[in-house]
């Protein structure tokens, strides 16, 4: 069992943090709410610490999962952040979904520390958090990656190496592509279902076993029918996430015509109030 801190006790670090608990690793937390990190400590025990400093001193391993590239630089680097308090040999495990020039820039500025690094974005969302059944894309070197997998693997189903630091942001960003592309023409299929007068509920039942079937139509295709868009991961952060993808599309000269287009449809539903509704609200935009 590991000494480990848990930074950004969110939707997603409450529940990783608490699944760390219950496999009994010793667990400190940190919240920049603090009332957050007290109810954490009230229902898994440990302790919480006032800052993420605090937090990482005598920690083998410091996870985070906080919100962008701008929230990860305060909590990993300054003089109360974690790589201050972190010894050498330790290894800090960022989930947060950011860039691939963050995880690089604290990649090393972790290496000048004698500390290790693995960017680890995860999916499955809420429910996969909660339930300890998250996929992990991990990037980092293979000897700090062996000795953290089976801590990470305390909230996951699946935690993979993909290659160094940065290749789990950039797998993560594959991940956000694909979902914007599907998302789109489920909803498209939806509506012309819809409007040439189908029952929906029951082709989606049919064609979900074929070649169209897909997670958003198994999961999210029924829920769009019913107009229901408060399942999990928000367009805003889908917004986050997409603009991370265009930037490190343009240095590395992919071409995303329909990645870019999802993404002014995804500022559509904001401007609808929809920034809190799931990511199938692409649906919701077609009905308006
Ligand atoms: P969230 O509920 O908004 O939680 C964000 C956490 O980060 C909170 O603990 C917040 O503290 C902390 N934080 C934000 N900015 C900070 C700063 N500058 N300094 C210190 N702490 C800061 O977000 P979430 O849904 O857990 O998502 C966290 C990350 O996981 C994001 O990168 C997101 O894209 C990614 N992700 C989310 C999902 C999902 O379904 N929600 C799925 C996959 C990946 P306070 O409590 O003080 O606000």
């Amino acid at each position: 069992m590991a000494k480990v801190a848990f930074l950004g006790l969110g939707v997603m670090g409450f529940p990783m943090a608490g699944h760390l608990a219950a496999k009994g690793h010793d667990v400190t937390v940190y919240n920049r709410t603090f009332a957050k990190a007290e109810a954490w400590v009230g229902a898994h025990g440990g302790r919480a610490a006032a800052t993420p400093r605090e937090a990482a001193v005598g920690q083998e391993v410091v996870f985070c999962c906080v919100g962008n590239d701008d929230d990860l630089r305060q909590v990993a680097t300054g003089p109360d952040g974690a790589f201050a308090g972190m010894a050498s040999g330790a290894i800090f495990v960022d989930h947060t979904t950011a860039s691939a020039e963050i995880a690089r820039e604290l990649a090393g500025a972790a290496a000048d520390l004698g500390v290790g690094f693995v960017d680890a974005p995860v999916s499955g969302g809420q429910a996969g958090a909660e339930n300890g059944v998250l996929t992990v894309m991990c990037g980092g070197d293979a000897k700090t990656y062996a000795q953290v997998e089976p801590v990470i693997m305390s909230f996951a189903r699946s935690c993979r190496l993909l290659g160094p630091a940065g290749s789990g942001q950039l797998a993560k960003m594959v991940n956000q592509v694909c979902i914007a592309g599907v998302v789109q023409g489920l909803s498209e299929g939806v509506q012309f279902g819809l409007n040439a007068g189908l029952d929906m509920e029951a082709v989606l039942d049919v064609i979900s076993k074929g070649a169209a079937g897909s997670w958003q139509m198994e999961n999210r295709g029924k829920t769009m029918v019913a107009g229901e868009f408060d399942f999990g991961f928000a367009v805003d952060w889908m917004r986050k996430d997409l603009d991370i993808v265009l930037a490190e599309a343009r240095r590395n000269g992919s071409t995303m015509p329909l990645t870019a287009l999802v993404d002014q449809f995804y500022a559509e539903v904001q401007t609808m109030g929809g920034g809190r509704w799931d990511t199938s609200s692409l649906f919701a935009r077609l009905r308006r």
